[in-house]
């Protein structure tokens, strides 16, 4: 719970700093009260600047799949940063990168580096556009892309709805060429491409839904939107920004089996440090300057402190893969999971969650949770209370229902311990009203 430092930093912040923060999540909105702020990490441990400590869930919201401070990347960063930190020229590291995720992801057959997921989205449906000659984009409703124009579009009440802009400051014609489908709706997207299908250049989707909690696609979804974007000449974009690495080595594309034609990552191939990618089939990629006429690149885009760091947490996980570390996550989440609903139902109390993988979600929902209109049922103020009784037994869950948790390599049997004794407490404090 945030104690006198972190508030006193906070006043500070918020003099200059929008909001006192650098992201709006950060702000703790969605829960009220002040954000504790970081001190440093410790493995599956933060410290806020009060002294307080925290069994860490929030893994800086996705990246820390190896926990805070591991002392492998940490020494690979310092390694490197000894080195130089950005020189403007190609590294032998940069290719060493694209070799592991082409390597890991079979349909990705080549890469462009870049600094956030962001950078990554962005390029993909330019890349998208420009392939197929089409404007139009797909996304579901409730599926986070990061902040560039063409993503901050809200749906429209009905089956499909044409893009109203979620944000000021986004154009009216930008916006209007984002499609919205609610996620798992398979009719829904096929009735969309029925009207528009010529006009489609892609749907980009987040193969297991990171941002409405985590929400993982009805059996057949992910194979329906591949079959119905093949007939059709658009393209599938993956956005495997949270999913890719976490999932399991291949993404969600090997769990499911089903491959995109371009897929967009971040937060785990950076371990921590600012990284974004996106790559897939080898025709399309070749379209990117200097191959092809699509435009798109950045001063540090491959730099070397972020590709030392993803590299070394990669390697790590290729071979924690072999001792079924993928598994032991999932796992791990689900034991927090079906807790959580146990309580719940002991309490009177409507809670439901997933896990897979390394990401887990909880909502005060009867269930089941499919998409982002039965996600945004769950009861916020409850979860606020949740949320808040959690840090105070020093559990960091996310600052809003409506994302996920993240599990990392090194929460141990421990951890997962002393967050199921502080859940009953807490959740026996939310039953007594
Ligand atoms: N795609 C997904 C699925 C995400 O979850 C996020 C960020 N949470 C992004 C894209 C954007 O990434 P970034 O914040 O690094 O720009």
């Amino acid at each position: 719970m945030a104690g006198e430092a972190s508030k006193t930093a906070y006043a500070r912040a918020q003099q200059v700093l929008v909001g006192g923060v650098n992201s709006p999540v950060r702000a703790f909105r969605a829960v009220g009260g002040t954000p504790y702020f970081a001190a440093y990490g410790e493995g599956p441990y933060l410290f806020d600047i009060d002294g307080n400590r925290y069994i860490d869930y929030l893994m800086s919201w996705g990246p820390l799949i190896w926990g805070h401070a591991h002392p492998e990347i940490v020494r690979a960063v310092a390694e490197t940063a000894a080195k130089g930190t950005s020189f403007g020229v190609p590294t032998e590291l940069e290719t060493e990168m694209a070799e592991t995720i082409c390597r890991l992801v079979p349909s990705v057959e080549k890469v462009r580096m870049v600094n956030s997921g962001t950078e990554a989205t962005m390029s993909a449906i330019r890349l998208a556009r420009a392939a197929t000659g089409r404007q139009y984009i797909v996304k579901c409703v409730g599926c986070y892309h990061g902040h560039a124009d063409s993503f901050l579009v809200k749906a429209g009440s009905g089956v499909a709805a044409l893009g109203l802009p979620d944000s000021p400051g986004v154009p009216q014609s930008t916006a209007e060429r984002t499609l919205t489908v609610p996620y798992n709706d398979e009719a829904a997207m096929r009735g969309l491409f029925a009207e528009r299908g010529a006009e489609i250049a892609a749907v980009i989707v987040e193969p297991v839904a990171g941002n409405m909690g985590c929400v993982r696609p009805l059996p057949g979804y992910l194979e329906a939107v591949r079959s119905i974007t093949k007939e059709q000449g658009a393209l599938l974009i993956f956005d495997e920004v949270i999913t890719g690495f976490r999932l399991g080595l291949g993404g969600a594309q090997e769990r499911f089996g089903v491959k995109a034609d371009l897929t967009t990552f971040g937060k785990v191939i950076g371990a921590g440090l600012p990284v974004g990618a996106y790559g897939g089939r080898r025709d399309l990629m070749q379209m990117i300057a200097p191959e092809g006429p699509v435009y798109q690149g950045g001063t540090l885009s491959g730099n070397p402190l972020a590709m030392a760091a993803g590299l070394t947490s990669l390697r790590m996980l290729e071979e924690a893969a072999k001792r079924g570390i993928y598994e032991q996550m999932e796992t791990y989440g689900r034991r927090l999971v079906d807790t959580f609903c146990d309580l719940g139902r002991k309490y009177g109390i409507p809670t439901t969650g997933d896990a897979i993988g390394g990401m887990f979600g909880l909502f005060f929902h009867d269930g089941p949770v499919v998409d982002f209109a039965t996600a945004s049922e769950s009861d916020q103020p409850l979860y606020a209370r949740f949320f808040h009784g959690m840090l105070a037994e020093g559990v960091a869950f996310a600052p809003a229902q409506l994302e996920s948790g993240f599990m990392s390599c090194v929460h141990s049997e421990s951890e997962i311990e002393q967050t199921l004794l502080a859940m009953e407490r807490v959740m026996a404090g939310l039953g007594r009203g």
